[in-house]
């Protein structure tokens, strides 16, 4: 690594051959990740959420996926982290939220009414023209109405503008659309803060959820979240269920509804009218029953 002392005091300029090639390879992934876009290489994934005393289908997560020609089925978290920041980060929301549009009205049309929720990323929610975007979404798909469609911002994203996020969510939830805080418990949210947030629903972090069946922290905070929600009279939703024993729990803390690999994993769209015609919620359900062995 070579140093090169800079004008000013104590600034340094580090080359260093590693992070160029690095950047290198980021600036490739972008390329052909604005190719992928224009070839159509994405696909929505959707995972269903349920009702935990109820055990009715509650709705469903759009999860990205990279169809690579050469690499493969390709996960968010392998591509998204490396355009963040990028302008690219707001063409791939936008043909998210089309998508899951799209999806929602040709679910109705085979008489399937399924809430969808899609990720936003931080820098797509700070876009000023987000508002009115999203508006004419909706008017495109004025059969599908506007509280079935749920945004998910991670709950650190939020908490960079709370004032203007805010303004967005009531903005947004005079359309009918609904906010959700994504991976709750992982921002230091101080209660003061989520009073401002008129978000409608807090998602747990998988995390704790996870952890909390043997780690007595994480089960506070657990507990925590949903006797926060409750105080706020939002809905709160335990994410990473993946076993009967975290549905159990869960449940008798009073979580309102799960998501996870132990009531099904993300799939594609055409197979997800198959698994709620045979997901059958029973008169005293509880989530755990139907779980699968694990
Ligand atoms: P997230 O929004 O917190 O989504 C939940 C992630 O946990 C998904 O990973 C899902 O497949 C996974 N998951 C669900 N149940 C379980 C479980 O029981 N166990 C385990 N171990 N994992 C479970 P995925 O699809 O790889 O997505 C990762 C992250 O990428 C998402 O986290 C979200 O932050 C981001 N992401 C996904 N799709 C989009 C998108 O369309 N736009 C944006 N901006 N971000 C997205
Ligand atoms: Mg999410
Ligand atoms: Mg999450
Ligand atoms: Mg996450």
């Amino acid at each position: 690594m070579y140093q090169a002392k800079q004008a000013g005091k104590n600034r340094y300029h580090l080359f260093d051959p590693e992070r160029d090639r690095q950047t290198q390879t980021h600036l490739e992934t972008r390329r052909q990740i604005a190719q992928g876009l224009v070839r159509s290489e994405f696909v929505l994934f959707y995972q269903p959420k349920v009702n935990m005393r109820s055990g009715e289908i509650a709705g469903a997560e759009a999860l990205i996926r990279w169809q690579h020609p050469e690499r493969g089925l390709i996960s968010p978290g392998e591509f998204l982290p490396l355009i963040e920041d990028d302008e690219l980060i707001v063409r791939i929301g936008d043909w998210v939220m089309d998508t899951a549009l799209r999806q929602m009205s040709e679910w109705r049309s085979q008489g399937l009414s399924l809430p969808v929720s899609v990720n936003i990323a931080a820098l797509h929610l700070q876009q000023e023209d987000f508002l009115q975007r999203l508006q004419a979404k909706l008017e495109t798909h004025a059969d599908v109405p506007a509280d079935n469609l749920e945004l998910e911002v991670v709950e650190t994203a939020a908490l960079e503008g709370v004032s203007r996020i805010s303004r967005l969510i009531e903005d947004c939830r005079s359309l009918g659309v609904r906010f959700s805080l994504d991976d709750f418990g992982t921002g230091y949210s101080s209660l003061t803060y989520l009073r401002r947030l008129p978000a409608s629903v807090l998602k747990i972090d998988q995390s704790f959820v996870r952890d909390m069946l043997w780690d007595s922290e994480d089960m506070a905070i657990v507990e925590g979240v949903i006797g926060l929600a409750a105080a706020f009279r939002r809905t709160v939703i335990g994410e990473g269920v993946e076993t009967a024993e975290h549905g159990e729990l869960l449940l008798r803390l009073g979580c309102d509804l799960a998501q996870g690999y132990g009531i099904a994993r993300p799939m594609p769209a055409n197979d997800i009218p198959a698994w709620a015609a045979t997901w059958k919620p029973e008169p005293s359900w509880s989530a755990c029953r139907n779980l699968a062995a694990t």
